[in-house]
């Protein structure tokens, strides 16, 4: 690629008998697309934009080659003919522009959440609540002949290849690692048995699919359990899996269970480079892929120029922007939408039974229901408001084709996300603020910042878009005007100093966000994988500081507190707290605020809290001062985001709100 500053990126590579234009994979995301009756067409929109972008091979989400080895009793698997025929649409839409895509084979093994589960072992894993049962030799020798039958399937469907899940904690993995597999017969025990299980399906697939066929094996660099494999076994393993056939080995990050984050907003970009780096001398000749927290194209160009590994895995930047590759390879990474490691709308979306999309492209596993189409006659529109719904307003109605102005009160465009991007590990969001500047001077809208508009200033406009936000609710508690209170806002802009010993009130999304922010301002474990590894006791015990501050984190409502709102995340934030000794008091009422601290009762018993500062978290109201005088002005007035309700509104539901109005109007 002449214009691209990424020359290693865009180096062509040979895996197995094919030769790739250049070293980005489209890693594995299952998008809950694969269970629905519309999802083989929504798969073909969805994998055909990217490959239209230049994205030369795709990995599918995963697909059973059992019944056993379902995820769930829905779950989807590749066994039958049928399935292979009614697939044919998916690879189809890749080969027409370019591209090549692997089916991901998976069998889940004892994190299968249904009652059929089976293992190695009949060891229950910490985050299932069925143990499974052991398998049979038998039902073993069937298995690899269900990998088969699956890839032959695959081919059957016009796929490229597959990728064998071999990590994760899936059922191969649990062969491999001496803690899941207690097996005295030919499968477990020695090393050699324990990895027979892996090389044999590479092997049977290699003879029944022939040379073309490309296998890739996502091999486990880093288990990060307590018993998992060491890197003499993984190393020795890459060598074993490239020997018994596989085109490529790709890396997989931690097993499920790992109480260490891999993927979430705490990992540094890149952070998990290290792991694969540590095996790829082991190999021959076939390439390694590195893989989690690779979201831009400067990222990917300095773990190949490093000789980390050989190519690239990338799955949500790929929800994020379907255009990652023709971006980056025509040198403009600027107007890359780049994921933000929320896991918000993807993952946290499928883990709830939705379809998987993206936080910041909506229109993501939605193509076939969300055309950009241009508009017939083009209005002059307002958009009152440069939040995320403001911003995502604004960008939609410009690309249709209408006359956009964004009014912004403040000096600077982001509204809640300018605020949100002092929390440590949501430095990324500047990455969507940068995103949306660059859209709108490229489609010409007029940003008015510092203009606070009124109704009167926005007769002329054909119709307006309210997304005025929110503002920090104030509790009613006794004191709250005291001078060591603030709101949120107040502490993450940087205009106040919250001191040593701070009282948090609420313990919502903003108020876990806080409390991460006091006890981690100063910690480099975001940034910098070497702190990241120390921070989180990747492979030593994790190094454990006295907290920068005492915290306490409070709340009205009984039960657990310091999830945070997200189901793949909360997790890591509860770990972080933990680490800082945050002390979490739920079920509190409120007493007063003076010069003493913050007076609470809890469990019967007044207790006055000494503290610095007391931050308040209490949720947000709705600005919406704009709406009765324009509508009683006769202008029609489209009221999306937290002006629209203040309750859980958050970035999601925003940028949706703001792209689905621009479709409307
Ligand atoms: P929130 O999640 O609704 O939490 C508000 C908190 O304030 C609750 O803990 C509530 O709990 C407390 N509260 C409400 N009224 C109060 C009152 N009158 N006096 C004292 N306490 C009061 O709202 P938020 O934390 O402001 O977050 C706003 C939105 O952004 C949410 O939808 C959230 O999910 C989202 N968000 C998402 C993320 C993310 O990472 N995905 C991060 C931050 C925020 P009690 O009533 O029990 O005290
Ligand atoms: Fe990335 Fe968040 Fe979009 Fe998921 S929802 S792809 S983590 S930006």
């Amino acid at each position: 690629m002449p214009n691209s500053p990424y020359r290693h990126v865009f180096q062509p590579i040979q895996v197995g008998t094919h030769t790739l234009p250049n070293r980005i994979v489209m890693g594995s995301m299952h998008t809950g697309l694969e269970e629905r009756d519309d999802g083989v067409e929504r798969l073909a929109a969805f994998y055909g934009e990217r490959a239209e972008q230049g994205c030369a091979l795709i990995v599918t989400g995963g697909f059973s080659v059992n019944e056993a080895g379902k995820l769930n009793a829905h779950a989807a698997s590749f066994d039958t003919p049928a399935m292979a025929q009614a697939h044919r649409p998916v690879p189809a839409a890749v080969h027409a522009h370019g591209g090549r895509i692997l089916l991901q084979l998976l069998h889940a093994g004892r994190y299968s959440y249904h009652s059929k589960l089976v293992a190695p072992s009949p060891i229950r894993a910490p985050i299932n609540k069925n143990t499974p049962r052991e398998m049979t030799d038998q039902e073993i020798e069937q298995t690899i002949q269900d990998f088969v039958t699956s890839s032959v399937l695959a081919r059957d469907a016009g796929y490229d290849g597959v990728e064998i899940m071999g990590s994760e904690g899936y059922l191969i993995n649990e062969f491999t690692a001496p803690c899941t597999n207690h097996r005295t017969d030919r499968w477990g025990g020695s090393f050699e048995n324990r990895i027979r299980f892996p090389l044999e399906i590479v092997k049977a697939v290699r003879a029944a699919l022939g040379p073309d066929f490309i296998i890739m094996y996502r091999l486990s660099v880093l288990d990060i359990v307590e018993g998992g494999s060491p890197l003499s076994e993984v190393r020795d393993l890459a060598q074993r899996i490239e020997a018994a056939g596989a085109d490529v080995i790709n890396s997989g990050i931690g097993w499920h269970e790992a109480r260490v984050p891999t993927i979430a907003q705490a990992v540094p970009r890149a952070g998990f480079a290290w792991a694969t780096a540590r095996v790829r001398d082991a190999l021959k000749s076939i390439p390694i892929v590195a893989v989690n927290r690779i979201n831009a194209p400067e990222t990917a160009e300095a773990i190949l120029a490093k000789g980390e590994a050989d190519m690239v895995s990338m799955a949500r930047p790929f929800l994020a922007d379907p255009a990652f590759v023709s971006k980056s390879a025509s040198g403009r990474a600027d107007r890359i939408n780049t994921c933000i490691a929320c896991n918000q709308a993807c993952l946290d979306n499928y883990f709830e039974g939705k379809v998987s999309s993206c936080l910041v492209n909506p229109r993501a596993c939605n193509e076939t229901l969300m055309g950009l189409s241009p508009v017939k006659q083009a209005k002059k529109v307002a958009v009152v408001g440069a939040g995320p719904a403001g911003l995502s307003a604004a960008e939609t109605l410009a690309a249709r084709g209408h006359a956009v102005t964004l009014f912004e009160g403040n000096g600077h465009i982001g509204g809640q996300f300018a605020l949100a991007r002092a929390i440590p590990g949501k430095q990324e969001f500047d990455e969507t603020l940068r995103y949306f500047s660059v859209r709108l001077a490229e489609l010409s809208v007029d940003l008015k910042l510092n203009t606070r508009v009124t109704a009167e200033g926005l007769k002329q406009f054909d119709a307006v878009v309210l997304a005025t936000g929110v503002v920090p609710r104030i509790p009613d508690i006794d004191g709250v005007d005291h001078p060591s209170v603030m709101t949120y806002a107040d502490l993450l802009s940087g205009a106040r100093d919250p001191g040593m010993r701070v009282a948090v009130v609420g313990a919502g999304g903003i108020g876990v966000d806080v409390s991460v922010f006091l006890a981690e301002e100063k910690s480099a474990s975001h940034m910098d994988p070497a702190a990241f590894r120390r921070h989180w006791g990747v492979d030593e015990p994790a190094e454990n500081p006295p907290p920068p501050r005492e915290i306490t984190l409070l709340q009205r409502r009984p039960g657990k507190m310091g999830i945070g709102p997200g189901r793949t995340t909360g997790w890591v934030h509860r770990l972080t707290l933990g680490k800082a000794r945050v002390e979490m008091i739920p079920e509190v009422t409120y007493e007063r605020i003076d010069d003493r601290g913050l007076t609470i009762s809890a469990g019967g018993e007044r207790r006055v809290i000494a503290c610095d500062s007391i931050v308040l978290c209490a949720g947000q109201e709705s600005v919406t001062d704009l709406q009765a005088p324009l509508t009683a002005m006769g202008l029609p007035v489209h009221v999306i985001g937290g002006a629209k309700l203040a309750a859980e509104v958050d970035a999601e539901r925003a940028i949706r709100e703001g792209m689905m109005v621009a479709l409307e109007v």
